[in-house]
């Protein structure tokens, strides 16, 4: 049996910002499958979660945690859901707030909750042999693993969701966070600053990302945000695997959120659509096919591109509607076009799942333009719900999605190459005059109806990954 710890900032249903959620949610569920693999995963326990799962937890243990020369306490408490058990950290002083991220002291939250986990090892009846971190949050568990090994023989796998958000902090709070020896800054330190991320970058016995292409692109000063020199000297310990969804979870179906379920007749499709514009009060337009965005609106989802050529996509016979809470400017440049343009766009400024499966289900592009995509689940989404992706070949875009050639009849979406708004702009003239060709249309629409990203093949991956960090347990 391979033990293994994922320990994460965010994980799905409890709690969720993004596709970082979805993978540590729906991983573990794959993974069981392989009877071989015992995943349990370890979250803070924030004020944010819904108060039924708060009810379901049972209580374990108090103990103290030791940051620097200060002591906090952690209450330690379990669920079980699905048969994966979960553990949740809980502090008052660091959890107890509105959101999960975005405070100033966001660094020290995180490096708390990195030593809570190793503590919280010698408190619950599970060894790991392996402790999988996602993502800089949990840097300094993987870090610290390495450095005192609470677990003998511990091995320690790290997975990087995406690299832009590092966790990073003046040095010179190492002796308040960390008894360490000053031997351990440079395992730490990049660039004069202590960085959560290059910490496990440095200490991992394995790097993941979560696509191929990722995992090529980082190791290059474009994409590493500053982290490629030691990318490319842990090269032969990083590997790409690729995401997968939930295919039981992402399934229209029986997704109960939908007005309509369906399995891929664009009728019903329609259904969905006349229904969602009607709640939200954008006139419903027969002959125009809708255009969607459902994101995090930050600058990494290609939206500078868009604002330079919406409004004269909008010229066109065409509906729009974004779905996202994020940077102001973005907020408040959709709002606008929104109430400039109000038969033919909204602007949905909210976090909300039921509306975003609603959307996926009504829409007949998704648009995801990206700067850069470490894998990118939306695009994987949109496919299941029958609706064509429009995407920059970047990260897992370009290993998801493949240009719809009308020569062959092959591919499964529409791309752009160059970070260049004239050539998106392009591509959805493009998209435009197929969805106005009903041959080529049913050839498209055909081939993304035969589309399958699930887990099956990823998670193979993984295990064979642990197996690779475990030799004692095939041989011995
Ligand atoms: P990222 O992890 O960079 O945010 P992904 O494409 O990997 O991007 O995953 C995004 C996930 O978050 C998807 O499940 C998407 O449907 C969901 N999502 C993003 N924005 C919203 C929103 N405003 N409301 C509901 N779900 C959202």
């Amino acid at each position: 049996m391979n033990n293994i710890l994922f320990v994460a900032s965010e994980c799905a249903p409890f709690i969720k910002t993004g596709g970082l959620a979805d993978v540590v949610g729906s991983l573990p569920q794959e993974l069981k499958q392989n009877e071989k693999q015992e995943v349990r995963v370890i979250l803070p326990l924030y004020d944010e979660m819904d108060e039924e799962w708060k009810s379901r937890m049972e209580y374990l243990v108090t103990f103290d945690v030791e940051i620097g020369w200060r002591i906090q306490e952690a209450h330690l408490f379990t669920l079980t859901y699905n048969q994966i058990t979960y553990y949740f950290i809980s502090n008052d002083f660091y959890f107890t707030r509105k959101g999960i991220y975005g405070y100033y002291d966001d660094g020290e939250r995180f490096v708390y909750f990195s030593h809570a986990v190793i503590e919280a090892l010698k408190h619950m009846d599970f060894r790991p042999q392996i402790l999988h971190g996602h993502d800089w949050q949990t840097g300094i568990a993987i870090a610290l693993a390495n450095i005192k090994q609470p677990i003998k023989d511990m091995k320690t796998v790290f997975t990087i969701h995406n690299i832009k958000y590092q966790g990073v902090m003046p040095v010179d709070i190492f002796e308040d966070f960390f008894q360490l020896g000053r031997e351990h800054i440079s395992g730490m330190e990049w660039n004069g600053m202590l960085n959560c991320l290059k910490a496990a970058l440095f200490h991992a016995d394995k790097i993941t990302t979560v696509s191929p292409s990722y995992a090529e692109e980082i190791k290059e000063p474009f994409y590493s945000e500053g982290l490629d020199p030691i990318l490319s000297e842990r090269s032969k310990d990083l590997i790409g695997i690729i995401n997968g969804i939930d295919m039981k979870e992402y399934n229209p179906v029986t997704d109960p959120s939908l007005f309509v379920n369906y399995r891929s007749a664009r009728l019903k499709k329609r259904e969905n659509r006349i229904k969602l514009q009607q709640k939200i009060g954008l006139p419903y337009k027969e002959d125009s096919p809708l255009y969607v965005i459902i994101t995090r609106l930050v600058e990494q989802k290609g939206l500078h591109l868009v604002q330079h050529i919406l409004e004269e996509f909008l010229n066109e016979d065409i509906q729009f509607i974004v779905l996202g809470t994020g940077e102001p400017e973005f907020e408040g440049y959709f709002s606008d076009i929104a109430s400039r343009y109000p038969d033919k766009a909204a602007a949905l400024i909210t976090f909300d799942e039921a509306i975003a499966r609603q959307l996926y289900a009504s829409a007949d592009f998704f648009l995801m333009p990206s700067k850069f995509e470490p894998c990118g689940l939306s695009q994987l989404i949109a496919l299941q719900y029958k609706t064509i992706p429009i995407v920059r070949e970047t990260g897992g875009l370009k290993d998801t999605i493949t240009p719809f050639n009308v020569l062959t009849g092959e591919g499964n979406g529409f791309s752009f190459t160059n970070y260049n708004a004239h050539d998106l702009l392009h591509v959805l003239y493009y998209s435009l005059e197929l969805y106005n060709r009903p041959d080529e249309w049913q050839q498209l629409y055909k081939n993304i109806t035969k589309n399958q990203f699930s887990w099956k093949e990823s998670a193979r991956q993984y295990v064979a990954l642990y197996d690779s960090l475990l030799p004692e347990l095939i041989y011995g």
